[in-house]
């Protein structure tokens, strides 16, 4: 009797292993990159005209860390390769998320509490390193895009001016030609070693944030507990980052961090996905203030398409509030910044982007201007900020 009982527990405890390594990582994948309904109206034939001529940079994609091969299509999450090419995504930036503290609110995060990482890789079963290791995250993530890159011909890793301007000359004949820049979100990846900038740099990694979710050792987030501006050793990796022409990115940095990081950098920053305060007011945000000094600084801003970006959840949401960065700065500093796939609520997915153009035809903005702000602006702007050679 005692053995059936142990023999039953054992075997309980194997299928709960199993089951945490085979089906855990897809369930909280479909679950918090929830697929949208296709949006009931049709695209018009004429926004669906100004989208097929109209190549889409997207500013900011958390893809790689969800258990998909970037070169399959799924029926869950936002977004795919195959997907991305049928939204005509000609320059995708993936981020690699590594730390994302549980109870995470936009009231306040707390960097100390439970990291939810670790449960989502091991159940990906990723490498024990990446367990442990904020950094190797990264870097896991990097060698995730390098092996798709490796496997697609059409798929290109921008690292330089030149690789930029050979995708985009490919692209004109081949409009299956994708490529992809890597970000990080949040330099805690650095783990403290501010010489693991150039480690970053080293397996790719072109535009970084400072901050993510919550307060770290370089500076504030906007959902931050403090809100602080920039440390000493923010200021340090600032000034590895510029050496090494690295983007700056100020998506969720506290109001003190982007007036500091922008009273130290005179180049473009980008903000890689964002909402702003103009059209929806929550410290997440940009506010005018900020957006007027980015774009002083001829850096451009990512608007995003998610529901707590916009404050709604429709395409003209997110047009709306392009519209408030244009009439405030001009259209030239406007940019997208999707944040598909990173645990939000967005109206489509990526094979819908065609439904963004036709909110930007009914905002009343021109072809030529959807061009500068679906991909124009931001090849301005990676044009003038990557390295010219590696
Ligand atoms: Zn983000």
């Amino acid at each position: 009797m005692l053995r059936l009982v142990l023999y039953t527990l054992a075997g309980l405890l194997v299928l709960a292993i199993v089951g945490y390594f085979i089906i855990a990582a897809p369930i909280a994948d479909a679950r918090f990159n929830k697929k949208p309904e296709a949006p009931s109206e049709p695209v018009s034939d004429r926004a669906q005209a100004v989208h097929d001529t109209t190549m889409v940079a997207d500013l900011h994609n958390d893809l790689l860390l969800w258990p998909r091969d970037p070169l399959e299509r799924y029926d869950r999450g936002h977004t795919d390769v195959p997907r991305l090419r049928e939204g005509n995504v000609g320059l995708q930036v993936f981020a690699a998320v590594t730390q994302v503290p549980q109870g995470r609110s936009y009231a306040g995060t707390d960097a100390s509490s439970l990291d939810q990482i670790p449960f989502l890789v091991a159940a990906q079963r990723w490498p024990p390193r990446t367990w442990r290791s904020r950094l190797e995250r990264a870097l896991y993530q990097a060698q995730k895009l390098d092996q798709a890159v490796n496997r697609d011909d059409a798929l290109t890793l921008i690292r330089t001016q030149d690789d930029l301007d050979r995708t985009l000359a490919r692209r004109a004949d081949t409009p299956d030609v994708m490529g992809t820049l890597l970000a990080v979100e949040g330099l805690h990846a650095l783990e403290g070693d501010a010489a693991n900038v150039d480690t970053l740099v080293n397996a790719g990694y072109r535009m970084m944030s400072l901050t993510h979710l919550f307060d770290n050792a370089l500076g504030g987030s906007s959902t931050g507990l403090e809100k602080g501006g920039l440390t000493n050793f923010g200021d340090n990796v600032l000034g590895r980052l510029k050496r090494q022409n690295v983007i700056i990115d100020l998506a969720h940095a506290s109001d003190a961090l982007i007036d500091d990081v922008l009273a130290r950098t005179s180049d473009p920053v980008v903000v890689s996905h964002t909402g702003v305060r103009g059209t929806c007011d929550s410290p997440r945000n940009l506010s005018n203030r900020h957006v007027k000094a980015i774009a002083e600084q001829g850096g451009i801003i990512g608007v995003g398409i998610w529901e707590r970006a916009v404050c709604g959840d429709t395409p003209a949401a997110t047009a709306r509030a392009m519209r408030h960065v244009a009439d405030l700065v001009g259209v030239e500093h406007v940019a997208l910044g999707t944040d598909f796939d990173g645990t939000v609520s967005v109206p489509f997915d990526a094979a819908g982007l065609p439904h963004l153009t036709e909110a930007l035809l009914a905002e009343g903005f021109t072809p030529d201007e959807i061009q500068q702000i679906l991909s124009g602006n931001v090849v301005r702007v990676l044009r003038m900020t990557l390295p010219s050679n590696a």
